[in-house]
């Protein structure tokens, strides 16, 4: 039998919002503006994802998926210091790809299965930072929404099917709608993940990520049935995401 685990994302108030962490056999999805830590956050579970945890996970391999080539192997170093793991073993338990365009970003979800499947319960993470860039750029019209969204959703239901069969937590990293409002509460309104309907049914559990002051951000739970809707602030640090 499948037992789901957590992965901490290396801030114990970001793991209680996410009622314990990152989980396996579902799609968990964070989005937010530019520098609000999404690709540290993807950086840091990377690395927590090797490490044992609670209820007997033992730790294990990671795939990363990059569609904005932002994968940096520099910061993986100091986050492994901040845990004190071994820098080499760490880079090397992290299976890599770039994606070039939405369908190459498809297809490479044929080579994560099959290497999953090759290295039997090894892997535990799969990270796509981030879903959307590439579909915006290859449907770019209104004419090619309905095509887009077509293959939005066959992507997210392969990526699902993966979690559940392989029993990986599936980390996702979106965007937000970009229209420039000067007015606080409408800005909360006009901010909204990209992907619309799709993504919304396709995500688990989704987390909404703002600036705050200095390096600290804001995370709050974004439209779920089972977890509370509440905020908690967390930093992005030298160590990756931190308390
Ligand atoms: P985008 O939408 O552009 O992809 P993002 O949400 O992925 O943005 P990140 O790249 O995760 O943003 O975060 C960038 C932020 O992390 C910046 O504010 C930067 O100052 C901070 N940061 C990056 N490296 C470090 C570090 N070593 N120590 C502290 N803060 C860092
Ligand atoms: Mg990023």
């Amino acid at each position: 039998r499948k037992m789901v685990f957590k992965l901490s994302t290396g801030s114990d108030k970001l793991d209680k919002l996410l009622g314990g962490g990152v989980e396996s056999m579902s799609i968990t999805e964070v989005f937010g503006e530019f520098r609000t830590g999404k690709t540290q956050l993807s950086h840091t579970l990377c690395v927590t994802a090797q490490m044992p945890g609670k209820n007997g996970y033992i730790g294990g391999k990671v795939m990363f998926i990059d569609t904005e080539h932002t994968f940096r192997p520099e910061r993986l170093k100091t986050i492994s210091d901040r845990f004190n793991l071994d820098q080499t073993a760490v880079m090397e338990n992290i299976l890599y790809a770039r994606a070039y365009n939405s369908e190459h970003q498809f297809e490479l979800l044929n080579s994560v299965a099959a290497k999953f499947h090759e290295e039997a319960g090894i892997f535990k993470l799969l990270i796509v930072d981030s879903i959307m860039a590439l579909f915006r750029v290859d449907f770019n019209g209104i004419g090619e929404l309905a095509d887009r969204q077509n293959k939005l959703g066959q992507m997210m239901s392969r990526l699902q099917k993966i979690s559940e069969e392989f029993n990986v937590a599936v980390f996702i990293t979106n965007q937000i709608t970009s229209e420039f409002n000067n007015n606080q509460n409408l800005l909360e309104e006009t901010h909204k993940p990209v992907g619309g309907n799709i993504l919304a049914h396709a995500s688990t559990t989704r987390i909404a990520l703002k600036k705050g002051k200095g390096n600290k951000r804001i995370a709050k739970v974004y439209d779920s049935p089972d977890l509370e809707e509440c905020e908690i602030t967390y930093i992005i640090t030298n160590g990756g995401i931190a308390d």
